[in-house]
């Protein structure tokens, strides 16, 4: 008997219901099918029965469960499964070596982290996750709801994000205290990288941008100028919020994912004395 292991996140999913609504939301590509923390394998056997999987597992009492009752599958290569922390593995490389989906019940602790490391990843093109609802809210959030944050804003300037269903706490083996969503995350384009499909021209810009939005976003409830002032010039700021038409009284959540991006861009363009991006990756 194996007990689960609270530090690694582990809730099992029992119910067969939900298993089946997650094989079924599965994008029908040609495209290598990733999976992480298979757990208890039940799943991942669902997987198995669609497509080869590649699979990740922290848990080295796990591993040793899911190489005995997938022998046959990593005998034939139908399965592999990578034993190791996934966040190592983003830190080197890609989880695949080829374009690939990525379906996963992810442990709640770093699930917020795993997906924007996925998004990240010009590899990974397709995410369905199980994750807790009110961080799938987030990501699915639109403009002028309270729940709109940097979150759904790098979510949604590369890619579609729907919520598929929520699923109870019942339908898991220990039982979490929270509701749990599944979302689809199907992206478009990619932050940086091949010229036509890039939102950013380079990485620099695109951390840039984060670092913008960790700044418009960091007392969500004041004013963006109140907020993008802190780093930028409140002059230039105020001016391009006029320029565009926008109120000065304007909170972050209320300007939508291209308002941002144009204000960035804006703020990114040397008018103040301050660095560009671009100067930066040029020192
Ligand atoms: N897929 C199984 C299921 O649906 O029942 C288990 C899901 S459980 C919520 C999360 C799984 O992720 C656990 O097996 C856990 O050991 C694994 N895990 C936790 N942290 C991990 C990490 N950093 N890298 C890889 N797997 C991890």
């Amino acid at each position: 008997m194996i007990e689960a292991k609270k530090k690694f996140g582990q809730n099992f999913l029992q119910d067969l219901n939900i298993k089946h609504k997650i094989i079924q939301s599965m994008p029908k590509t040609e495209r290598q099918l990733v999976e992480i923390g298979p757990g208890l394998g039940d799943l991942t056997q669902k997987l198995l029965e669609v497509k080869p999987l590649i699979a990740y597992e922290v848990d080295s009492d796990l591993c040793v469960y899911l190489r005995d009752k997938f022998s046959k599958d990593i005998a034939c290569g139908r399965l592999v499964l990578n034993e190791g922390d996934v966040l190592e593995k983003f830190k080197k490389d890609s989880l695949c070596d080829r374009e690939y989906d990525l379906v996963a019940n992810l442990p709640y602790y770093i699930a917020t982290t795993i997906i924007l490391k996925a998004l990240q990843d010009p590899l990974c093109k397709c995410l369905i996750v199980m994750i807790q609802k009110e961080v799938a809210l987030k990501f699915a959030a639109t403009c002028k709801t309270k729940e709109f944050t940097s979150l759904a804003i790098l979510a949604s300037i590369i890619g579609s994000v729907e919520v598929l269903f929520d699923v109870p706490p019942s339908a898991f083996e220990p039982q979490p205290k929270v509701f749990s969503s599944v979302i689809k995350i199907e992206k478009h384009k990619e932050y940086f990288g091949k010229e036509s499909t890039g939102v950013f021209n380079s990485k620099a810009e695109f951390e840039a941008f984060e670092k913008y939005l960790r700044v418009a976003f960091q007392a969500p409830r004041k004013t963006w100028i109140k907020n993008i002032s802190s780093n930028f010039s409140k002059e230039k700021a105020l001016s391009l919020l006029s320029e565009q038409n926008l109120s000065d009284t304007i909170r972050p959540h209320e300007l939508s994912v291209l308002n941002h991006h144009l204000l960035f861009k804006k703020l990114q363009e040397k008018s103040d004395g301050r660095k560009t991006t671009r100067d930066s990756e040029k020192d």
